[in-house]
């Protein structure tokens, strides 16, 4: 059984163990075996609640705060020697984490935790699924170090995407797939057409609308 206090500092003028001010909370008690007394780090009760909620499920040993869990997905790509800018992407990205879920537990977060998180980007549709896999990876990075049951990103749906191809895209993806459109498609097009062919078309169409031009003179 655990039990959560206030440890007050000097200059607080409460006394209450369970007071409303700003010191930090405490932790006693026995837990799965283990004896507990010590500072969770933390000043807010539901916060504190649910962290010994978890050691209760879990134990102490299991129970890793989202500010833990980020430096250790960091430090697993720093040692697998990352590209600096792929080490960027993910610093960042676990900066926002530690922002929105710091001192939580990683197994107190919930499906809808991970959809109220996404809801908070100002993000165009393919960025929004491109972090959003990169959070799906971080959840499994915790899943896989036996910190987390279950995904909680796994379910959260990603936008649609809707590109518009545009000429430049389309002419590229032909030049890609070596794909050359049929000659009846391609004739006023400058997608099929080389430069020379276009040339020589507008020249003999002046020399055409010279020689209409003298006809209708005489
Ligand atoms: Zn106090």
């Amino acid at each position: 059984m655990l039990s959560l206090y206030r440890r007050h500092r000097a200059t607080c003028k409460s006394r209450a163990r369970r007071a409303k001010c700003s010191c930090p909370i405490w932790v006693q008690g026995m837990v799965h075996g283990e004896q507990a007394q010590k500072s969770l780090d933390l000043t807010n009760w539901e916060a504190a609640n649910r962290l010994i909620n978890q050691w209760e499920i879990h134990g102490m040993r299991k129970s890793v705060t989202l500010n833990e869990a980020c430096d250790r997905w960091v430090a697993d790509y720093v040692a697998r020697n990352l590209k600096p800018e792929s080490l960027k992407k993910y610093r960042q990205l676990s900066e926002l984490l530690k922002l929105a879920w710091g001192d939580l537990q990683v197994s107190a977060l919930k499906v809808d935790d991970v959809r109220a998180f996404r809801e908070r980007w100002k993000l165009s549709p393919l960025t929004t699924v491109r972090r959003l896999e990169s959070i799906r990876g971080f959840f499994n990075f915790c899943a896989s170090s036996g910190w987390i049951e279950k995904n909680p990103a796994k379910s959260v749906k990603a936008p649609i995407v809707r590109q518009v191809p545009t000429l430049t895209s389309r002419i590229e993806r032909g030049q890609r797939t070596g794909y050359r459109a049929p000659r009846s498609q391609r004739r006023w097009s400058l997608e099929g057409c080389d430069e020379d062919r276009f040339l020589t078309s507008c020249f003999l169409g002046v020399r055409l609308l010279r020689l209409l031009i003298c006809c209708a003179t005489f």
